[in-house]
């Protein structure tokens, strides 16, 4: 199970998914949603991987 926990202010949002890709999906979406981040680069999907996902067991 892969967790993501949005690091903006005054968000917070979490999701979960299965797997890293159906993950990732639903962050982008997040991100168009709440963030007006119309199209998310490898650069920023890789640095909230980084950051803000975390797996658990
Ligand atoms: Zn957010």
């Amino acid at each position: 199970m892969h967790q993501f926990q949005c690091g903006h202010q005054e968000c917070g949002s979490q999701y979960t998914a299965a797997n890293k890709d159906d993950l990732m999906s639903q962050v982008a979406q997040h991100l168009k949603d709440a963030h007006n981040v119309d199209k998310a680069t490898q650069t920023l999907m890789g640095y909230l991987e980084s950051t803000c996902v975390t797996v658990q067991p």
